[in-house]
């Protein structure tokens, strides 16, 4: 018989390595819990009133045709010893192996105060969906002169460069509709993706309206109060009228279950397969991955399954993986039509996935209008180009 394999999850990750495996003849089944898929990226732009939420939402049919298993349900639990994955409703799944893309689950104990039931009040909006849409009438119903609190965690999280792109477009909101309004984004850490780039824009665009106040030492949002809408650090205490808190994460919760999450709530891995340094025989990427220098994003998910599901093939038929170069590139607007990116190659080097120095590249600090623009237009085609390689 054919040697099976099941992927959990259809976002970035899961949805490319099950189309790889698929297309390479394997017999693949790829489980996925929701009817459809929301996608993070651009969905800053719907936070700031720029896009539809409908723009952001993909429809698994394809899939369904690539030649794969598609199971719409929940993994539950994985037994590693006998190579199954059970789904919510009874169903057990036979793998030879077994790859778990599940992406992030936001810490609901990690902040004081601030657990599921405050994100109704104090979106996140972290996982694209109705919390995006919250966060976006949140701010489209708020006074003028009004203020909004954005707090970023401490790494490793989704999206480094995403607070500072929500930030910018947040205050590019602001001034646009809310006169005298105020965002003040408080900051888990000093130093930042991009960040120099941010600052000079920031510094252009929007000094009279955006406030960074960092916490010096690595601390955080000591505590919040979604009744009264007030937000708490070591040193004030904030009144807002939107307060949008980015908490920490850990890997989605069937990567813990099934063994593979360390006491960081992170799946170490071996960088050449993507199997997993806990359970032989289960692969992890995308975010709920230790994937050393390599960002959790979207690019990174998809470079990831490509290389993990070859990985897999490889190992089925008895063969060594190939050692890969992996890319990553992360587009981020500061205003609308005006972009910019990093770019890096990742290679396995000692058992961790590493820079490649020199091969990178961040765009120029005083870089021309034109070019800016030509960034942001980068960006869109990059989503236009993912969402229909992996969904469409
Ligand atoms: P996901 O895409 O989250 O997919 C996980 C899937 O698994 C989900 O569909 C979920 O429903 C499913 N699932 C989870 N558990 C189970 C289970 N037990 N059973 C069945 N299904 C399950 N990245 C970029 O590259 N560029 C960007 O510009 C960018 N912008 C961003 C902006 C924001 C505001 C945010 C928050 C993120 C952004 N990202 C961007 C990051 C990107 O969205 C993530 O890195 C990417 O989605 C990770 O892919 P993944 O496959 O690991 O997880």
């Amino acid at each position: 018989t054919r040697p099976r394999v099941v992927v959990v999850g259809a976002g970035f990750g899961g949805a490319t390595a099950a189309r790889w495996l698929a297309a390479g003849g394997v017999d693949t089944t790829l489980v996925e819990a929701s009817p459809n898929y929301v996608a993070c990226p651009r969905s800053n732009e719907v936070v700031a009133g720029l896009r539809g939420i409908e723009a952001q939402t993909l429809g698994y049919d394809a899939l369904g045709r690539a030649g794969l298993t598609f199971v719409h349900g929940t993994a539950r639990a994985v037994d590693a010893g006998a190579r199954r994955v059970s789904l919510g409703d009874g169903t057990a799944l036979p793998y030879d192996r077994l790859i778990l893309s599940p992406g992030i689950d936001l810490r609901f104990d990690a902040v004081p105060g601030y657990d599921a039931a405050a994100a109704e009040a104090m979106p996140h909006a972290w996982k694209a969906g109705a919390q995006t849409v919250l966060l976006a009438r949140q701010l489209a119903a708020m006074p003028e002169g009004g203020t909004v609190v954005l707090s970023a965690p401490a790494n490793p999280y989704r999206c480094p460069p995403g607070p500072y792109e929500r930030a910018s477009l947040i205050a590019h909101f602001l001034k646009a509709r809310k006169p005298r309004a105020k965002l003040i984004l408080l900051d888990a850490k000093d130093t930042f993706s991009k960040q120099k780039l941010f600052e000079a824009a920031w510094a252009r665009l929007y000094r009279d309206v955006l406030e960074v106040v960092p916490l010096a030492g690595g601390g955080q949002v000591s505590e919040v109060d979604p009744a009264a809408m007030v937000v708490r650090t070591d040193f004030a205490e904030i009144k807002a009228d939107v307060a949008c808190i980015i908490p920490p994460q850990r890997a989605g919760r069937i990567a813990a279950q099934a063994g593979c999450a360390d006491r960081s709530g992170w799946c170490p891995i071996d960088p050449v397969s993507f199997e997993s340094r806990l359970v032989p025989g289960i692969h992890v990427i995308g975010d709920a991955a230790i994937a050393g220098a390599m960002p959790k994003s979207a690019f990174s998910a998809n470079a990831q399954g490509k290389v993990c599901a070859q990985a897999v093939i490889d190992l089925l038929a008895g063969r060594e993986p190939e050692t890969p170069r992996l890319i990553n590139t992360c587009y981020s607007l500061v205003a609308p039509d005006d972009g910019i990116s990093i770019a890096g190659v990742f290679r396995p080097t000692d058992g961790q996935l590493a820079d490649v120095p020199g091969a990178g590249g961040i765009s120029p600090l005083d870089a021309p209008d034109a070019v800016r623009r030509q960034e942001a237009a980068y960006g869109e085609s990059w989503y236009r180009t993912i969402t229909r390689e992996v969904f469409g």
